[in-house]
């Protein structure tokens, strides 16, 4: 089998409704023009502690705020999407040089406007395991914190962490 796929899109079923709490939520976030972050997620090691990193940065750092991936991507008439997508840029910290996440981001709303992260170097631990539930809950904490620092330590130098300036005030 060949290890590499060209580019290539996904079909998806047409949605109908609102998620209330995120509508709020993401409203709330556009208004206050806050830089999303995204990630992947576990049940994977690598996904869990990029959820997890994702989770601290976000919390430390008020021009940011966690945005929820699914919603951004698959209910494109979601006030989520309308955050994500009309952006000056989004933080997605994927947990492997695959990202998956960051990928498809990146047809979403341009390369150019994803600050793409790749947890792993940040820990570079767990390469013969796939499952969370092989690392106890508490390390995994104590990984994705250390993780958190060095990517927060990045994006301030980078000067990535300036709030979104593209909204109309
Ligand atoms: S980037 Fe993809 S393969 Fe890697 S941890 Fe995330 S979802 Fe899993």
């Amino acid at each position: 089998m060949e290890g590499k796929t060209p580019d290539f899109s996904l079909d998806v079923q047409g949605v109908k409704g609102f998620c209330p709490v995120g509508e709020t939520y993401a409203k709330q976030q556009l208004e206050e023009k806050k830089i999303p972050v995204l990630s992947c997620e576990g049940p994977c090691v690598r996904g869990e502690i990029a959820r997890l990193a994702a989770n601290l940065v976000a919390k430390a750092e008020p021009t940011l705020a966690r945005a929820c991936h699914g919603e951004a991507f698959f209910v494109p008439h979601s006030a989520m999407a309308s955050w994500v997508k009309g952006a000056e840029k989004v933080v997605m910290i994927d947990g492997c040089f695959l990202q998956c996440h960051g990928r498809a981001l990146k047809g979403l709303i341009g390369e150019e406007k994803v600050v793409e992260i790749d947890a792993l170097p940040f820990h570079r631990k767990y390469g013969d395991l796939f499952s969370m539930d092989a690392v106890p809950e508490q390390e995994l904490k104590a990984v994705a914190r250390q993780v958190a620092d060095k990517i927060i330590a990045t994006l301030k130098q980078s000067g990535e962490l300036a709030g979104d300036r593209s909204r109309k005030e």
